[in-house]
């Protein structure tokens, strides 16, 4: 017996224009503007200017970071001064790389923001890969990521957990 076999299609294959098809041109462009920035690099590099894209870590930082950069991460507080997250768990569960840890307790009586207040937070930046969905699913803007401290290497895995206390001090490099 003869198995038929029928051709895949994909949901999304690819239309290409003819002119996308004759191949041979987009790899021309993508050389050109290859060479054309290496040459513009080398340039400046024989002329005494940096290169345009190099910084040399750790003696130099770039500072030039968009201001929806990701950098280290910390936990917004109330007019009273308490952490505004509630606990509700959601950064820790949609966190891909299993890098949150959270203890609730119970918020002291009379406060009227929430009836559960983290006992402990932890982050461990050596898991974290940065992708920012603590910050965009937290219901209560209690993480963020715009501290703006970009410096985070450390030669000691332990100082790549972050606990509470030190997320909720807003950082300053
Ligand atoms: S940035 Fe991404 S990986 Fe890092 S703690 Fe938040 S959700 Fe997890
Ligand atoms: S999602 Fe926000 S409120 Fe919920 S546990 Fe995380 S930081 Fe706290």
């Amino acid at each position: 017996m003869t198995v038929k076999r029928t051709k895949k299609e994909y949901w999304n294959k690819l239309e290409m224009t003819p002119w996308e098809k004759v191949y041979h041109i987009e790899i021309f462009k993508g050389l050109w503007l290859t060479f054309s920035i290496a040459a513009k690099n080398l340039w400046r590099f024989a002329t005494g200017r940096k290169g345009a894209l190099t910084v040399y870590y750790p003696e130099e930082v770039r500072k030039d970071y968009a201001p929806a950069f990701r950098g280290r991460h910390y936990l917004t507080k109330t007019e009273l001064g308490r952490p505004k997250c509630i606990t509700c768990m959601m950064c820790k569960n949609i966190c891909p790389a299993v890098a949150i840890s959270i203890e609730s307790m119970a918020s002291q009586e009379g406060d009227t923001y929430s009836p559960k207040t983290p006992k402990s937070f932890d982050i461990d930046l050596s898991r974290c890969i940065f992708c920012g969905f603590c910050v965009e699913i937290c219901p209560k803007d209690a993480i963020h990521m715009d501290s703006k401290v970009f410096k985070l290497p450390s030669n000691k895995r332990s100082e790549l957990i972050l606990n509470k206390e030190q997320l909720l001090e807003y950082p300053h490099e």
